[in-house]
């Protein structure tokens, strides 16, 4: 007998239909013999829903007023799907009971809409499955310290997944969602895309924080942190499939690097329309101008990611960077009235039409030429290349966003993805 955490994500839980299908298949489980907790996500829309309603009464801008009560309104997606599951898990003949983030408690802290797990309290839960019954905890939020409901940020279910499978030291995770895997890259933009059998821990943590959402970032450094054995799959195939069958099915996230792995260069390509890029011109280029333009920026709470300086004339420089691009307004405000003229800039200017391409693998670290390779597929097709930034293993560049779908396809093309993995 193991315990298993599954999670179903939103289009996965989006009907009352997909609900009873989550309930047989949950159910499948609980009767060979596994001590089951289930993580669901808001119905598909939901979450969106909620926080459209929020969004016509909002004042304008942004505060941690505001914040806490978005979290209030968007957590409500959960606590529906988690009382839905559970009555449909009743209603297959299994014991079962439902929890939100508060009531388990998973605490967290108070960055409202986008917070942290601290920690997981698994007395009640581990009692209930003692007693026989499937747990539905509802994903994405939690409680903070003064008991405040909180939210993970968005696709934050799977961190609440893998974290609760961390903390009762489940023997998996499973992600059920509304692809089979994680692909080549995202199946919706390169119909040729291919299921990965196994995708390193390494290069699933590059693929998720360089903006492919099948996983939320944080669920997999959860993962690698815990070492939870962790596996994307189909909640659309037959419920009634066989068990061991299922169990096998889809990608998993592996913590060893087989050889099989070693010899494709390049595993995924991500991309993430959801960055934009500010530029100070005409900056002095002396000691300290980096920390002077980037210091209020991060003290601002602004996530700072791609950087570039350029050499510099007549003891002038430029200076960009990307942002999140819901941060767009205050980065480009902060520049214009504080940063810029501290730094005398001549101008402050900025693209929020941006978006950024990254190949990832394993593989990059011990073969030369694959960023020239990317640069030439991305020149074929007469696409400009505005930032470029690499580590070990991935290599990503700043394109106008405009031809986003096309250097995907490029690169999928140039790097020989859709072909079948060697063996
Ligand atoms: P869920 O609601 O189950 O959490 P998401 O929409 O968050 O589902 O994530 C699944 C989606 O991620 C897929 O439908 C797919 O379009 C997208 N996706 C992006 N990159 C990839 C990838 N490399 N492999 C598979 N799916 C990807
Ligand atoms: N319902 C939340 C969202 O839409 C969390 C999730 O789906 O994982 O972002
Ligand atoms: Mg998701």
């Amino acid at each position: 007998m193991a315990l298993i955490v599954h999670k179903y994500g939103g289009t996965s839980m989006g009907s009352t239909e997909r609900i009873r299908n989550v309930a047989k298949r949950v159910a499948k489980w609980a009767r060979a013999g596994h001590q089951m907790v289930v993580v669901p996500s808001a119905m598909s829309g939901e979450t969106n829903r909620l926080l459209g309603l929020a969004k016509e009464l909002a004042p304008a801008g942004s505060s941690a007023a505001l914040n806490r009560e978005l979290d209030m309104i968007a957590s409500t997606g959960e606590q529906v799907s988690v009382g839905l599951l559970a009555i449909a898990l009743q209603a297959e003949g299994l014991e079962s009971v439902s929890y939100t983030g508060w009531q388990v408690p998973v605490a967290t802290d108070s960055s409202y809409t986008k917070a942290r797990i601290e920690s997981i309290d698994d007395t009640r839960v581990r009692a209930d499955l003692a007693a026989g019954k499937v747990v539905v905890i509802a994903g994405f939020q939690g409680i903070d310290e003064e008991n405040n409901i909180t939210t993970l940020g968005r696709g934050g279910s799977d961190t609440s997944a893998v974290a609760i499978a961390a903390a009762m030291k489940a023997d998996e995770c499973l992600i059920y969602t509304d692809v089979d895997g994680v692909y080549t890259t995202d199946p919706r933009i390169v119909p040729e895309a291919r299921r990965l059998h196994t995708i390193s821990f390494e290069e699933m943590l590059e693929m998720a924080s360089l903006g492919s959402k099948i996983l939320q970032i944080r669920s997999v450094e959860f993962a690698g942190k815990y070492r939870v054995p962790l596996r994307v799959l189909s909640s659309f195939t037959p419920w009634d499939i066989d068990i061991n069958e299922e169990a096998k099915s889809g990608t998993l996230i592996s913590f060893e690097e087989d050889e099989k792995m070693e010899q494709a260069v390049v595993s995924g390509i991500a991309f993430n329309r959801d960055e934009a890029k500010v530029t100070l011109l005409g900056v002095p280029d002396k000691p300290g101008i980096a920390f002077q333009i980037l210091g209020p920026v991060a003290d601002a709470n602004i996530d700072i990611d791609v950087i570039i300086q350029n050499v510099s004339h007549d003891g002038k420089t430029d200076f960009s960077f990307t942002v999140p691009r819901n941060d767009y307004a205050r980065t480009l405000e902060l520049l214009e009235t504080k940063v810029g003229p501290a730094t005398n800039a001549s101008k402050v200017v900025g693209d929020p039409r941006i978006c950024k391409v990254s190949i990832v693998g394993i593989g990059m670290r011990s073969h030369v030429g694959v960023a020239s390779k990317m640069f030439r597929a991305l020149s074929e097709e007469g696409i400009n290349i505005q930032m470029i930034s690499t580590s070990e293993i991935k290599t990503s560049v700043v394109i106008d966003e405009k031809y986003m779908e096309l250097a995907v396809r490029a690169l999928h093309k140039a790097f020989d993805l859709d072909q079948d993995e060697k063996s």
